[in-house]
């Protein structure tokens, strides 16, 4: 059986939720208090409707409790988006993610039991930082406060170096666990092989050790 989400709150951040789910052949619900909203995505959605969520009846009415996964992306009004998401843990929807304002809202829905707490913005800027502080660092993945997965391009330093002469995970900790060559994509990167100018590694590590890393290599 197909899965099942709605997304409540069509602003940017829903709505293109709900449009990649949408072009995923995923059902989507699609919720908003904004008729103009709903009406956007009356042809994107599986189902739009004009909804204000802080309805405890609206929910129940609208058969929210039998979706596998309800994404709540109120942006400015943190308290629609607390009062929604405590009513949608109430009627026992299984999975909820939230969109967070600021680390206060976000340490609200983690205690009402939010699944998932996102925090866009905060976590875009950071992502950019990365790469605008250093040239070679294209994408970087924060998997916790500690870890993370950067894109590092190969460049003069390291063009015709193997994996063994550069020995990352002896010297630094860090996992290579994927090289990116054009448009192929390397899963398990022979050892002995050199690497190309204009590689790709994907890398994995603690923050530390991936900087540390990135200042020797950069
Ligand atoms: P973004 O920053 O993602 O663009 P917005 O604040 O523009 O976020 O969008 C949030 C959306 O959530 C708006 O379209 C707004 O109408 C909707 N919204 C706000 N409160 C409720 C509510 N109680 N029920 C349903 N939708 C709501």
């Amino acid at each position: 059986m197909k899965k099942q989400f709605a997304v409540i709150g069509l602003g940017r951040f829903g709505g293109s939720i709900c449009r990649a789910l949408s072009e995923q052949g995923m059902e989507v619900l699609a919720m908003d208090k904004n008729e103009d909203r709903v009406n956007e995505f009356a042809s994107i959605a599986t189902h739009a409707v004009i909804a204000d969520t802080t309805d405890e009846n609206v929910l129940k009415n609208l058969g929210v409790r039998n979706f596998d996964h309800v994404i709540v992306a109120i942006g400015e009004d943190i308290q629609s988006s607390i009062l929604t998401t405590l009513m949608l843990k109430e009627v026992g929807v299984k999975h909820i993610t939230v969109k967070a304002q600021n680390d206060y809202h976000e340490k609200v829905l983690r205690k009402i039991g939010a699944d998932h707490v996102v925090h866009p913005e905060r976590d875009m800027g950071r992502r950019i930082a990365h790469y605008i502080v250093s040239n070679n660092v294209l994408d970087y993945l924060e998997l916790s406060d500690e870890y993370s997965i950067v894109e590092i391009k190969v460049n003069e330093l390291l063009d015709g170096h193997s994996l063994i002469d550069l020995d990352v995970r002896a010297k630094y900790g860090l996992n290579i666990v994927a090289i990116k060559r054009g448009r192929e994509i390397i899963v398990t990167p022979p050892a002995e092989d050199p690497l190309q100018k204009e590689d790709i590694l994907i890398i994995i590590g603690a923050d530390s050790d991936i900087n540390r890393f990135e200042k020797k290599v950069m």
